[in-house]
């Protein structure tokens, strides 16, 4: 982007955030603008339209001329989600201000009572009942009960951010702690996402520079780990590239575009059942479906009604996989599901690598969406893990969003709850962890600062209270719950 001059052209792919401000020069795609306006319905933007740094580009890719250069650097994004953090208060932060917001006044009201009515009814000298009543407003301020929780959250989402995990609030701070079940996307979540082209299978293309050429040019505008790994192979052939139309993309199937006036569909199984897309013979499913047993992704290319042929691709898991689930079943969590649009053999091999019982192949990004919510159903509060534009709804349902940071979409990463900044899955278990202890420090907060104010209350009203040891115990549990909190930013992960 720092390299970006005034009226070039940038290819913005779907998916993507807008890196600079400018005008659509090509392409026809909604851009989700809430980033910058709030606006939560995505506007419609077509040639001639303008766009903002930081809205983020949906479904189809658009180039973009440069009209002002912007400094939406990674930094100033962390910092925004920082701010956003400590907007969002956790529930038991809520509670305790909603508390201290009827308790303030009701002790202001008993210290008058206090210091007017024993002395009218004879009980007490004004001298005394002044005095008990001055311990009672020293003993009742609810500073402890009012600093526990949000500084044990301060500490707890600084101690994340320092381990490459970054937490948009209090409230997830605390869910994550709670979770019985958490789903996984395949590519690029449990696996590295970067796939090898390992087949290619001709039906009518003339060669596999035709199949290449045509497969690689469209899917240069994607940034699905498998566009991606298609260049590659395409440009370590050096084939020549042609001009072709946008692309627009379906999101789990695959993606469109068009050459010399014809469609170029690229994608699944699933992408052919679309109205429109030319007929799979049942002699080249049946070859397809061979090659999806051997646990292949596979992508399918038609040129107009001439189906191409396939490319096959493997992806590995991530080295820390395995460990990891199993980590977070020994915490406790009852369920770990993969949720991915890649076909079934594909996922059960990934399954058995990383030990994943539970496997659901061939989901469309709704279909995801509907499973969390199954899920949720059946076993309690779910965390959902992707990178994908495809993970996105199921994202914003679960009960906390997990998006892959680095390596992930913008659309991931702003529809998440919580980031893993290093694509680093093995920090879940230290992030659960760290939640769990939180939540600990908040309740023995509670009780202290709550116990301690009770029991300055008796002793205030009762008489047996002194000045010194009053504001000695009362200062003193301040000091204590903020120490207690500070514990955190020595977490070291679940033992
Ligand atoms: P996952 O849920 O595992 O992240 P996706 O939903 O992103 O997988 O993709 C599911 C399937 O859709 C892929 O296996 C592939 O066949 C097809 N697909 C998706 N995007 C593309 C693309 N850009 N090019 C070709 N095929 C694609
Ligand atoms: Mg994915």
């Amino acid at each position: 982007v720092a390299q970006l001059q005034l009226g070039d052209t940038v290819m913005v792919r779907p998916g993507d955030r807008m890196p600079v401000d400018g005008t659509v020069e090509k392409g026809r795609s909604s851009v989700d603008q809430s980033p910058i306006t709030g606006e939560s319905a995505p506007v419609f933007k077509e040639p001639g339209d303008e766009v903002f740094a930081g809205t983020i580009n949906q479904e189809s890719s658009l180039e973009v001329k440069v009209e002002r250069l912007a400094a939406d650097s990674t930094l100033s994004r962390v910092v925004q989600m920082v701010s956003e953090a400590q907007e969002q208060k956790s529930p038991t932060q809520d509670f305790t201000q909603r508390f201290t917001s009827k308790f303030v006044p009701a002790v202001l009201v008993c210290t008058l009572l206090l210091i007017v009515v024993p002395p009218v009814l004879e009980l007490m000298p004004l001298r005394e009942s002044f005095y008990r009543a001055m311990l009672l407003l020293v003993a009742s301020s609810p500073c402890a009960l009012a600093l526990g929780t949000p500084a044990t959250v301060l500490a707890g989402i600084g101690q994340a951010a320092r381990n490459g995990v970054l937490i948009k609030g209090g409230l997830h701070l605390e869910n994550l702690g709670s979770l019985q079940v958490i789903a996984f996307d395949k590519t690029g979540t449990l696996t590295e996402g970067r796939f090898s082209v390992t087949d290619l299978i001709l039906e009518h293309a003339e060669s596999e520079e035709e199949l290449l050429r045509i497969c690689g040019v469209v899917e240069q505008q994607s940034n699905h780990p498998i566009a991606q790994a298609i260049v590659e192979t395409a440009q370590e052939r050096n084939i020549d590239f042609p001009q072709v139309e946008a692309l627009e993309n379906l999101p789990g199937k695959g993606v469109k575009s068009s050459y010399q006036e014809e469609l170029v569909w690229i994608g699944s199984r699933r992408l052919f059942e679309e109205p429109g897309a030319p007929k799979l013979s049942k002699e080249f499913e049946t070859r397809v479906k061979a090659l999806e047993e051997t646990g292949k992704s596979v992508v399918i290319t038609a040129w107009g009604e001439r189906v191409l042929g396939v490319v096959g691709l493997a992806d590995t898991p991530r080295e820390s996989t395995r460990e990891t689930l199993a980590a977070l079943s020994q915490l406790g969590m009852k369920h770990l599901v993969m949720l991915t649009g890649d076909n079934a053999r594909a996922a059960q091999l990934v399954a058995e690598q990383v030990g994943v019982s539970d496997v659901r192949a061939d989901l469309l990004p709704e279909d995801k969406w509907k499973a969390t919510a199954e899920l949720r159903k059946e076993f309690g509060p779910l965390a959902m893990v992707g990178d994908g534009v495809n993970d996105a709804p199921a994202l914003a349902a679960a009960d906390v969003g997990i998006a892959m940071g680095g390596a992930g979409t913008a659309v991931a990463l702003e529809t998440a709850d919580v980031a893993l900044m290093a694509d680093d899955l093995s920090r879940l278990p230290f992030a659960v962890g760290l939640s769990r202890k939180s939540r600990t420090i908040i309740r023995q907060n509670l009780a202290l600062s709550m116990g301690i104010i009770l029991m300055l209350i008796a002793t205030s009203v009762t008489g047996i209270g002194e000045l010194s040891w009053t504001v000695a115990f009362h200062e003193g549990s301040t000091l204590l719950v903020v120490g207690n909190a500070l514990r955190l930013l020595r977490y070291q992960g679940p033992a």
